[in-house]
Formats: C-alpha cells, sequence, structure tokens
C-alpha cells in the first residue's frame, strides 16, 4: 500500500543500512512491518473509527476505500497522506503483533540474521522499534522510504548466503526481484480479508498468512543450501 516509485536509494536509508553489522556468510532475513510482523490494517481500522471513518476493502488500496461512516462518502483521495500520517503518529507504537511472527523469527534467528525493512515515517522509526521489542521481535528496524529493491540490493549484494525477503506489497516484491533476483522471496499478508483481494506476486516463492508456514518455507531453503 505505497505509491512511491522512486528507484534510487534514499542517502538517509543508505546511511541506516550502512551502521548495520552484517555477516555476508550468514542467512539473512529482510522483513517489512506492516501486514507481515504488524497487524497494520487492524490498527488502522481502529484509528479511523475514532475519526468517524472506515476502511472499506473492496481493493488492495487504501486511497478511495476510507469512507465517512455516516454518509458512505469515500475521503478525497488527495486526503489518504494525511490520514495515514496521522495514524503512524497516533499508533506506530501501538499495532499488535501478527501471530505467531515473534516465535517464528526467534526460532529462525538460530540460522539466520533478522532485520525488519518498513516504509514507517523516520519519526516513528522509533516507536516502532520499541513496539516490536516489547512484542518479543527486538530487531535492527531501518526506516526506507519508497520501493525496497535499492536498499535490499544495497544490502543484499556482497552476501554469499541466502537472503530472504518478506513484504505484503506486490511493488516491492517486483521491486525486489529486479534488483537482487538471487532473493527468496516471500509474499505474506497477514490479514485474511487483504490476501483474498490480491492473487499471490509473480515475483515470489512463497505465498502465505500464516507465520508457521513461512518458517518451515525457509528453513527448508536454509537446509536445502546447506546452512
Ligand atoms: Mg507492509
Amino acid at each position: 500500500m505505497s505509491t512511491s516509485q522512486a528507484t534510487d536509494l534514499d542517502l538517509g536509508v543508505r546511511d541506516a543500512l550502512d551502521m548495520l553489522d552484517l555477516d555476508p556468510t550468514r542467512p539473512l532475513i529482510i522483513s517489512d512491518a506492516d501486514e507481515v510482523l504488524l497487524q497494520f490494517v487492524a490498527g488502522l481500522e481502529r484509528y479511523l473509527d475514532g475519526q468517524g471513518l472506515w476502511l472499506d476493502l473492496q481493493t488492495f488500496a487504501l486511497s478511495g476505500n476510507i469512507k465517512d461512516k455516516e454518509t458512505g462518502e469515500p475521503v478525497p483521495v488527495e486526503k489518504t497522506p494525511d490520514l495515514l500520517s496521522g495514524f503512524f503518529k497516533a499508533e506506530a507504537g501501538n499495532l499488535t503483533a501478527v501471530d505467531h511472527a515473534a516465535d517464528a523469527l526467534s526460532a529462525l534467528s538460530e540460522r539466520a540474521q533478522i532485520i525488519v525493512l518498513t516504509n514507517v515515517p523516520t519519526a516513528q522509526r522509533d516507536a516502532r522499534a520499541e513496539s516490536l521489542a516489547r512484542q518479543g521481535m527486538a530487531y535492527p528496524v531501518i526506516a526506507n522510504k519508497g520501493l525496497k529493491g535499492p536498499a535490499v540490493s544495497h544490502i543484499a549484494s556482497a552476501f554469499t548466503a541466502p537472503v530472504f525477503f518478506l513484504d505484503d506489497i506486490p511493488h516491492n516484491l517486483k521491486s525486489v526481484a529486479e534488483s537482487h533476483d538471487a532473493s527468496r522471496r516471500l509474499h505474506f499478508i497477514a490479514d485474511k480479508r487483504l490476501a483474498k483481494l490480491l492473487p499471490a506476486s509473480e515475483h515470489s516463492h512463497f505465498h502465505s498468512s500464516h507465520w508457521p508456514d513461512a518458517q518451515s518455507f525457509m528453513e527448508e531453503e536454509l537446509t536445502k543450501k546447506g546452512f
């Protein structure tokens, strides 16, 4: 659920990535947060409800699908960015973890390095990192901007070990496929209503709404590659 088409790596994002202490000979899992580790849509619905609005999940998009509870009228598309910005300010630190995500990552962390690459606004990065840590996911959090391919290739190009990438948004899976084709890509959409609105991305190797299945996929891939 992003409209940014940036293809270059933001300099602030690059600097944050360069601070990570990663071992290119050890597997790496790069996970999105919203709708992968955290229940984004459920949190957004709570927030919208407080504003007299609701999310009419007819398509995999926010713009045009946020409606007034009383009149049923959609909020003008140009107001969506402001609404989302208000949502992140108020709720970036309050989203509930997706079921089994913390346990799955904890098990995987014995065999792989883990980082969170999320398009949260930079100002809310710390709140998001604290919220993830509080819910058992204390991993480095990078606030990305735009499509994720440039950030992934910046980190992963030096890797000799397997690199996994998880995201709910097809644009990001495509971007990562184009920037770092060697990555193994998981199309993960936690919210089942949302998952029904989208086919599996053609740029992914695995599609699921269930963390234990994603965990098994990655563990089997690691075993196959001798890690
Ligand atoms: Mg997401």
